[in-house]
């Protein structure tokens, strides 16, 4: 099986310096049950192309798996050597694994540019027609060519057979380009040669960072990637929720969808807009109240200016992911040390938090239970005092523009509450008297639409000075 992947970036053998794998060489690598071959089939400045050639031995992959006897002759006369699977994304894994988790120390700057990249696969077996490669690819931004491997050439009458090879093409990060691939194909494909277990979870979860929780068929990729395994698919869609916790899809942005490539969800303008608002305040010192999964967290420490961070949650298991997903046992001891991330709950006063410039709590007041909202009240406002509060909560008046959503329903089932425009200004009155701050500024996020406002509705309120 055959991966090549090839740009027109300038100078193109870059490439080499990206994939950590030099153009003049041919290099093998034993992975399991076979071996791996990298070279380039072309190398100049204008255009380079890397192939990765993975040769499974099928007699090793028999050996592996002699407890199934139910077809024997299938066990060696198969499809795997010659297809792009799950075998093959554990060979992008071994083979190009610091490109994939995007790193590079030669060229540390285009690690993160977007160039022009084309992958082409050889054999790619499909469940699903070449409908579902477009359905999968194209929604991350993709040009998708795909073309129909007959059964056999010299029979045209035998017909097509269920393998394609498809072409991929975008300016991309490679890192994304390896993640997009890593995680798709053994989803097209449908099997996988190892048992499906909790790391197959947090892989998916790895690899599918910051672009899965968007997809509009991450149902189907988890569902596929995970075996079908109900308890984990359901425990990733759970987390992929929380990740992106704008559900159901903001489809009110057309516009925006039609100048980029990849729509940027509802979830992500919000990380900019507070990350923004906080900014703008000139605030040194922040909190992040009801942090989750550290989205948030992650923009803010990308901000100099942010000499400190501390970022609090009540949920233990929304604390690990966002200490794995910050990579916080891998963080520069300088950005390490601006942040704290601890567990703790908005209802009791803690000094931890107290003396802090500025305070965003983003989307949690609708997790609290109405009538412990006054407790969050007196803890924020009362104690804690931030000079600075920016504050959003979801505005329940757009949920009819969302055509999935029922009339009526929330928008997470673990919302307590939505409030409309109005009953969101009348808290803001209510906790501006009774504590000493006024509105410094009402915003909204996403898209506003005439009579609905925008999907979320935020506010900076400013401590008054006593
Ligand atoms: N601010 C994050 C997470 C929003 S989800 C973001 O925008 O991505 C709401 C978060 O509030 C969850 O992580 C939940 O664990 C947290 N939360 C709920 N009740 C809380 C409480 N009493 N104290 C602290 N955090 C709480």
């Amino acid at each position: 099986m055959l991966l090549t992947i090839t740009t027109t970036h300038q100078p193109a053998t870059d490439l080499g310096y990206l994939l950590y794998k030099h153009p003049d060489r041919f290099q093998t690598f034993d992975i399991s049950y076979g071996k791996a071959h990298v070279f380039y089939t072309e190398a100049t400045a204008e255009r380079c192309t890397a192939a990765l050639l993975l040769e499974l031995d099928p007699v090793a992959l028999v050996r592996s798996n002699d407890k199934d006897n139910s077809a024997p002759l299938a066990q060696y006369v198969n499809d795997r050597p010659y297809v792009a699977s799950s075998f093959f994304s554990v060979a992008i894994n071994q083979v190009f694994g610091t490109a994939l988790s995007g790193n590079s120390r030669e060229r540390p700057d285009l690690v993160r540019r977007e160039i022009p990249l084309e992958a082409t696969l050889a054999v790619v077996p499909c469940r699903g027609g070449d409908e579902l490669i477009h359905k999968l690819f194209e929604p991350l931004g993709y040009e998708v060519f795909t073309d129909r491997h007959p059964l056999d050439p010299q029979f045209p009458q035998w017909g097509e057979s269920r393998y394609w090879r498809v072409t991929v093409r975008a300016r991309a990060r490679l890192t994304d380009l390896l993640s997009h691939l890593y995680v798709l194909l053994p989803v097209l494909d449908g099997q996988k040669h190892y048992w499906v277990g909790e790391d197959e979870l947090e892989k998916l979860l790895r690899h599918g960072d910051g672009w899965l929780e968007e997809h509009p068929h991450r149902e189907l990729v988890v569902s596929r990637y995970l075996g079908r395994r109900r308890s984990l698919v359901r425990e990733a869609l759970d987390r992929l929720r929380t990740l992106d916790d704008d559900l159901p899809e903001d489809d009110a942005d057309d516009d925006e969808v039609a100048a980029t490539p990849r729509p940027v969800s509802l979830g992500r303008q919000r990380m900019d807009v507070v990350t923004e608002k906080l900014v703008a305040t000139g605030a040194g010192t922040v909190l992040d109240l009801g942090c989750g999964e550290g989205k948030l967290v992650k923009e803010l420490l990308g901000c100099p200016q942010f000499s400190r961070i501390l970022a609090m949650d009540v949920s233990h298991r929304a604390l690990e992911i966002a200490a794995r997903r910050l990579k916080l046992d891998r963080m520069a001891p300088a950005k390490r040390e601006r942040l704290e991330l601890f567990h703790g709950s908005l209802f009791y006063r803690d000094e931890r938090i107290e003396g802090c410039d500025a305070a965003a709590v983003v989307e949690v007041i609708e997790h609290l239970d109405p009538e412990r909202l006054e407790a969050f009240e007196r803890v924020l406002f009362g104690w804690t005092r931030p000079r600075w509060v920016v504050l959003t909560t979801p505005n329940a008046e757009y949920n009819v523009v969302w055509d999935t959503l029922p009339a009526g329903e929330v928008r997470h089932p673990d919302h307590r509450f939505e409030w409309s425009r109005t009953e969101f200004g009348a808290w803001i009155t209510k906790v501006c008297e009774a504590f000493g701050y006024r509105t410094h500024e009402l915003f909204g996020v996403g898209v506003e639409v005439t009579d609905h406002g925008h999907p979320t509705q935020g506010v900076v309120l400013c401590r008054e000075e006593s």
